[in-house]
């Protein structure tokens, strides 16, 4: 990516900069001034910045702090700033050896959060780095009501995102995104799986929506029995697509550890593989869920799946080639990964 949807400048250095950190997996802290740097520059012209950069006062627009002006006066003296050509160096190859021939093959992501419930960046921040990455689509995915610690949303503020989603896609078809080549923001969800295998939103909202994700978020540690019956019963009676990070296991990074959740896995993919549902390879590091073992019970069993970054920021949409590196040393034919998919033919498996 580029960030050549804004020209070279400032901007597309700060953006650049802060897909990197992401896609690196620095703290969002971190990776916030460059995106509020971004954002406050952007409706200024290049006159005006340039006026500031001479009188020394870009410091005093909100957003803009010293390093980030440092980037935003190199930029404008036309080289690559000096934090641009660093952050590039740490963080810029390739995040895999493998996985890039299945990574070519895939036309988007089923599974990404905006800051309406845990993300970091903004609806169309996440959609225009999709199209930067060259995705025909992006299901935006934001969490479901009962998921109070990540802000997950009403029927009410689902209904007020439907519209922004509608509005974005607007933007993008009436051109002034060059290079939108029939990109497509799709409406959806990441809904819990609650206790009794039910989902956490209405049929009628469920029912609006271009795809669901559903996935298991509380009582992991559940009885086997139990948690097989949940799972089993949301797969087999609900308008699911997708399974989400089957077993929830956190194999490393800053929220720690946990093992996943124990469920008879034959039961549950084999219900997949019935009501056609897809099983989610995350390709989150710190996820790599399901486990390789469990990956190749379901391929065993004739499961669809899908390879979702589960990105909560931008630069996080890159993630999906650990996810293809992954499928790919268990064998799993690129057609039977829904995500290889057209949109049609995938919106015609979610909505059949
Ligand atoms: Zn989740
Ligand atoms: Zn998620």
């Amino acid at each position: 990516m580029s960030g050549h949807e804004y020209g070279a400048g400032p901007v597309a250095a700060l953006r650049r900069i802060a897909f990197l950190l992401e896609r690196g997996r620095e703290d969002t802290y971190k990776v916030k001034a460059f995106r509020a740097a971004a954002a406050a520059i952007l409706p200024l012209s290049e006159h005006e910045l340039r006026a500031r950069v001479a009188d020394g006062t870009l410091t005093e627009l909100a957003g803009v702090g010293s390093s980030t002006a440092t980037v935003i006066t190199e930029a404008l003296a036309g080289g690559v700033p000096k934090r641009l050509a660093d952050v590039e160096c740490e963080h810029g190859g390739p995040l895999t050896d493998k996985g890039h021939d299945l990574r070519a093959r895939l036309k988007g992501d089923l599974h990404s959060h905006s800051d309406w419930s845990d993300g970091g960046s903004p609806i169309e921040e996440m959609a225009f780095t999709a199209m930067e990455l060259g995705h025909e689509y992006l299901v935006l995915t934001d969490h479901s009501p009962r998921l109070k610690v990540a802000h997950g949303l009403s029927a009410e503020r689902l209904t007020k995102q439907l519209g922004v989603v509608d509005a974005v896609n607007e933007h993008i078809a009436t051109g002034s995104m060059s290079g939108a080549g029939g990109f497509t923001l799709l409406k959806g969800i990441e809904v819990d799986i609650l206790d009794d295998g039910r989902l956490d939103q209405t049929d009628a909202m469920l029912d609006r929506l271009d795809l669901r994700v559903a996935s298991v978020h509380s009582k992991l540690a559940m009885e086997k029995a139990a948690m097989t019956k949940r799972m089993v019963t949301a797969v087999s009676t609900t308008r699911m697509n997708v399974l989400g990070h089957c077993t929830g296991r956190l194999v490393t990074g800053n929220r720690g550890t946990r093992p996943g959740s124990a469920f008879d896995a034959r039961a549950v993919f084999s219900a997949c593989a019935e009501h056609g549902v897809a099983v989610e390879i995350n390709s989150r590091p710190e996820r790599r869920d399901p486990p390789t073992t469990l990956m190749e019970l379901a391929r065993d069993l004739g499961c669809l799946f899908s390879i979702d970054s589960d990105a909560h920021a931008p630069g996080q949409l890159d993630f999906l080639v650990l996810g293809c590196e992954r499928a790919e040393a268990a064998g799993i034919e690129p057609d039977r990964i829904v995500n290889t998919w057209s949109r049609e033919r995938l919106l015609a498996w979610a909505n059949g």
